[in-house]
């Protein structure tokens, strides 16, 4: 049987774009399926939004040749500076301390999407369909049947078959794709959510980042350009939404009241927007002929500004495991091979669960009114700054590159192949 692609990669988000270039570099055809027209977005809102890159990301996005295109308009994280609000101890960690230019950098979504955007149509071995829904699927020994629907009408008469020979779910947290494999999730709402904007501080940012943990939630005041700083604001949702019409000034004292005076007052400059926060978790990542990536896959809280970078990681090492195989099998090379897609969900899990755990922890730790937690997160603070070794194994997952040195070998690998 003949397949019309190689990979269905389903979602054209940051998640399902960044496997289709990775995917379309080792040497396979993909068919990037979206089901909103497949540009970036108009609303001031979801314009607004950035992500926190690890270094090991921009190291990632190097290998994509994305990184030229994202890299003039994303701004340096030099320095962490975590803490609690009304309490003793704080965090910081410094680039210098490991000969690197930067822990990571604050890109906005749309200029990484356009990036992404402009590669993908450049790129011959990627087809897009968009706008285009998944609907549902049919496996065979040979392929994967996959039923779409075309127009950005749900109702939509038009529908159209796609033989793959692997399917990925890069979906979203509540993908489609996911239980058409019958794969189980398990959702916990934290019943808290994200407000976002950017802040114009009185004081310069000097390229730190802070994190300031409060009962409600954490705040992160994140460099932006030279003179501004992206907000990410977690609140219960009824306070989110308040804050999300309230009058500038109101707004701003609210913030100084949670945030404190370390970079003076913050003036708000950018428009508000608000996400409900949940973390879904998947039983598997992979299934017959079927991968999930990115919130399909692990939807986790924004604190510790991991869901993307481990997403990347995902892709990549997904794309070397495709290519690796491809040079040992050749004209046998499946796909859907279910011992390579076993290997390549083993291999990644310890990262995942590290990570899923780890922010976890965080958000429920440091966002907890029980009495007597306060002095225990204060004393976990104090702790981790007097104790180099924690920081830096800290610093040094957040930055993603724990993972680096086994990536590198298996990048190789597939450079090798092409
Ligand atoms: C406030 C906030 C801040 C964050 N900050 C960070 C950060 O600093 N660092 C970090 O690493 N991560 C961060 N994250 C997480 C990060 O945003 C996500 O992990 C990342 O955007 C990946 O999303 P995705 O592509 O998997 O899913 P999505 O962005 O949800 O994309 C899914 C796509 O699939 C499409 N789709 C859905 N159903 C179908 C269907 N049936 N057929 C076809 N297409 C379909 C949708 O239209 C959509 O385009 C943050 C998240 C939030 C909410």
């Amino acid at each position: 049987m003949s397949l019309d692609t190689d990979i269905a990669v389903v979602g054209g988000g940051l998640a399902g774009a960044s496997l289709a270039l990775a995917v379309a570099e080792v040497g396979l055809s993909v068919t990037l399926i979206e089901a909103k027209p497949f540009a970036v977005p108009d609303d001031p809102a979801v314009r607004e939004r950035t992500t926190a890159l690890s270094f090991g990301t921009r190291v990632l996005f190097e290998r994509l040749g994305l990184w030229s295109a994202i890299g003039d308009s994303a701004a340096p994280i030099e320095r962490l500076h975590v803490s609690q609000k009304a309490s003793l101890g704080r965090v910081t960690v410094d680039a210098g301390e490991y000969d690197l230019p930067a822990l990571g950098y604050v890109a906005s979504n749309t200029a990484m999407l356009e990036a992404m955007l402009r590669r993908i149509e450049a790129e011959p071995s990627i087809a897009v369909m968009a706008p285009a829904s998944f609907e549902s699927l049919e496996t065979t020994e040979q392929g994967v049947d996959l039923t779409l629907r075309e127009g950005e009408e749900a109702n939509s008469r038009e529908t159209r078959t796609l033989t793959a020979g692997l399917i990925v779910g890069a979906d979203g947290a509540g993908s489609a794709v996911r239980q058409a494999l019958g794969i189980g999730a398990k959702r916990d709402d934290y019943k808290q959510r994200a407000l976002i904007s950017t802040v114009t501080p009185e004081c310069p940012h000097g390229g730190t980042a802070f994190e300031r943990f409060t009962p409600d939630g954490p705040i992160a005041v994140l460099p932006r350009s030279e003179s501004t700083c992206a907000l990410v604001w977690t609140l219960p949702p009824e306070r989110a939404h308040k804050m999300e019409t309230a009058e500038s000034v109101e707004f701003e004292a609210a913030l100084a009241e949670q945030f404190g005076t370390r970079l003076g007052k913050l003036r708000l400059t950018g428009p508000r927007g608000s996400y409900p926060l949940a973390r879904t978790l998947c039983d598997t990542t992979v299934a017959r002929r079927g991968v999930l990536i990115g919130n399909a896959g692990h939807s986790l809280h924004p604190a510790a500004a991991q869901g993307f970078n481990l997403a990347v990681r995902d892709a990549l090492t997904l794309a070397a495991t495709l290519a690796e195989h491809k040079h040992l099998y050749s004209n046998e090379f499946d796909p859907g091979d279910p011992d390579m897609l076993g290997a390549w969900a083993e291999a990644r899990q310890p990262d995942q669960q590290r990570i899923a755990n780890f922010t976890d922890l965080i958000v429920r730790t440091f966002s907890n009114r029980l009495p007597g937690l306060s002095a225990i997160r204060a004393a976990a603070l104090i702790g981790l700054s007097l104790s180099p070794t924690t920081r830096h194994d800290i610093a040094r997952r957040s930055m993603g590159l724990a993972l680096a040195p086994a990536l590198d070998d298996m990048l190789q690998t597939e450079s090798r192949c092409v």
